[in-house]
């Protein structure tokens, strides 16, 4: 059983002609026996990892996966590809599950996805004696960490597998996994001399483009569907359900084909959206963050934020949605200095102990370091999780357009000396317009008139007032009062006293921080189609019609027939027979037999 016959697999089930480097690793490890603890970014292969040695090792490979709605696209894919793949979860009947224990006992599956509830029960353990694991591989595996997010007591008895089983190779996956986890995950469920095989955390392939929100977020996001990703599918992140409901409607009102998603909603709707974007081709998912998990679509172009995500761990784990496959998208963010007044309201409202609001308000400085971050935003990202990508990425708005740093250390003195001065519970506008020494009746009420700070900023403009008031918030150094008035703190006085210094990004001044033509113009959408010429498109759009007929008489999602760089490939190199579609990559034996004729037949009419 040699890496050989794996990469045999991989061209024949699979399509592809080689491994990746990481999976070349991986699969040479499990086909020589031996345990393994991969740790690889979301759409980097692993699924791939563990798939084709299920195939190429005799007996059935058993998958431990608590995502229901992952097992059923997996299986979905394989059986596609003619893999005999099937899932044992909650969502069976007991007759169906029953069905899929008499195949696993008569051998005739390669591949069974199981929750990790129901591997652990008795009846599962008793059918581990009717058949040949080819191997085991644990899914999500830093759910066996008590100390995360996402900890699943059940992934601890996981352990018998190895008393149990010493002789098959087990495999513990996982996206994300710092050093502590890591270790965990192989003391309780791989052999003591398991392989590691960790990749960085980056995906290349998103482009991350970061701006204010100057009040037009809403048209900004339209244009940028629009502009970029007409017709693409998408994510949308709102932070409440009303919001949902509102983007929702107006994207749809502006012609985008977007959908709601969210906990408030009937659960028959809800899930009738959340299908529709699994199987259709373009639909724009509005959300809140509870939607996601699990989502397994490969061709997720963009993901957009229209407030700031609750963490850079969340925002990390949110954009990793989009481009699963590989292809270029884009994570495209707004935020304004609203949303930092919330965030920072509630850690201080919060009745967490006092270490739990120091930890959330580090939290919030490292994701405002990120936003407000005037390099390359890849950088700084990737050295939250401890990964250095060792240059700048040119794959991100600070680095495609690079924009200096202005020293703003005087004005924000100015501006901590003028919320003193007014009293300390007036909100940035408020302050802002004292500052800028506008003609106003509230300030001449309030006698503010008078006040030395009055009129002293006017060499700045109200943007970078604005932009200087929002990093004195997520400093620390203004905090807010319950009425949304801005007050000092006990961290208020360094930079009062002379010390520190505070530093704006030039694209955070003036323009709002919206993306320039020029970002917005280069390298198109980044979708497989855009590299096409114009009749190569025109015959992209008639593929993916054939596509989409194809899909729905088989009842698959439309990237289960193939995806769009096989499409797009198909459209360039206009194969003319069997062989010919063979070398596209994503077509395998499988999908020539099934859908070869129909895609050949379409290409002969023209
Ligand atoms: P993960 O499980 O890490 O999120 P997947 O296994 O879903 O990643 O793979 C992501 C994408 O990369 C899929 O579209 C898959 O077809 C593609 N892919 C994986 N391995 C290869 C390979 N060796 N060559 C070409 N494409 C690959
Ligand atoms: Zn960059």
């Amino acid at each position: 059983m040699t890496l050989a016959r794996a990469t045999e697999v991989l061209a024949d089930v699979f399509g592809f002609p080689a491994f990746r480097p990481s999976q070349d690793e991986v699969v040479g490890h499990v086909m020589d026996d031996r345990d393994v603890l991969v740790v690889m970014p979301t759409g980097s292969g692993k699924s791939l990892c563990y798939q084709v040695p299920a195939v190429a090792r005799p007996g059935t490979a058993i998958v431990v996966s608590p995502l229901i709605a992952l097992m059923r696209d997996q299986v979905e894919d394989l059986r596609a590809r003619g893999v005999r793949a099937a899932a044992l979860n909650s969502s069976l009947s007991p007759e169906g599950a029953r069905a899929v224990e008499d195949e696993l006992v008569a051998g005739t599956l390669d591949l069974l996805y199981v929750a990790p509830e129901r591997l652990v029960t008795d009846r599962f353990r008793a059918l581990l004696d009717e058949f040949e694991p080819a191997l085991f591989a644990i899914d999500e595996a830093h759910c066996v960490s008590q100390w995360g997010h996402d900890f699943r007591p059940e992934y601890l008895q996981l352990s018998f597998l190895r008393e149990r089983f010493p002789w098959v190779p087990r495999m513990a996956l996982t996206a994300t996994a710092d050093r502590r986890t890591r270790d965990e995950i192989a003391d309780r469920l791989l052999r003591s001399d398991a392989a590691h095989v960790v990749t960085g955390f980056d995906r290349p392939n998103i482009r991350y483009l970061v701006g204010l929100d100057d009040g037009s977020a809403r048209p900004q996001l339209l244009r940028f569907v629009q502009e970029r990703h007409a017709g693409a599918a998408g994510i949308v992140y709102c932070l409440s359900r009303r919001m949902v409901d509102d983007v929702a409607a107006w994207l749809a009102a502006q012609g985008v084909t977007a959908l709601p998603y969210h906990a408030g909603m009937d659960a028959a709707e809800r899930d009738a959206n959340q299908q529709r974007f699994r199987r259709e081709d373009g639909i724009v998912m509005v959300a809140t963050v509870a939607f996601g998990m699990g989502i397994d679509k490969p061709d997720v172009r963009f993901v957009a934020h229209l407030s700031l995500p609750r963490s850079l761990e969340a925002y990390y784990q949110e954009t990793g949605r989009a481009g699963r496959d590989g292809l270029p998208s884009e994570a495209w963010m707004r935020y304004g200095l609203a949303d930092v007044v919330q965030q920072r309201r509630f850690i201080d409202g919060s009745d967490a102990d006092e270490e739990h609001r120091r930890q959330d308000v580090r939290r919030l400085e490292a994701l405002l370091g990120y936003c407000e971050a005037t390099g390359c935003r890849r950088r700084v990202l990737l050295a939250h999780f401890d990964d250095d990508p060792g240059a700048d990425c040119g794959n991100c708005d600070n680095c495609l357009e690079p924009q200096d740093t202005v020293d703003m250390t005087e004005a924000a003195r100015m501006a901590l000396s003028c919320v003193y001065r007014t009293g300390e519970r007036f909100g940035a506008g408020y302050v802002i317009a004292v500052l800028l020494g506008r003609d106003d009746a509230r300030i001449r009420r309030n006698g503010h008139h008078e006040v030395s700070t009055f009129g002293i900023g006017t060499d700045v403009d109200e943007a970078t007032w604005k932009a200087v008031l929002r990093q004195l918030v997520a400093r620390g150094e203004l905090a807010t009062t319950e009425h949304d008035g801005l007050r000092l703190t006990d961290r208020s006085g360094a930079l009062l006293r002379g010390d520190g210094t505070l530093h704006v990004g030039r694209r955070r001044i003036g323009a709002g921080g919206t993306a320039s033509a020029r970002t917005r113009g280069r390298g198109g959408a980044g979708r497989p189609a855009d590299a096409l010429d114009g009749p190569q498109r025109a015959r992209f759009e008639r593929l993916r019609e054939l596509r989409r007929t194809l899909a729905h008489e088989q009842g698959v999602p439309a990237y289960v027939v193939l995806d769009d760089a096989a499409l797009a490939a198909i459209a360039r190199d206009v194969p003319r027979d069997e062989a010919g579609l063979l070398a596209i990559p994503g077509i395998g034996r499988v999908k020539l037999e099934r859908y070869g004729a129909a895609f050949l037949a379409a290409l002969a009419e023209e």
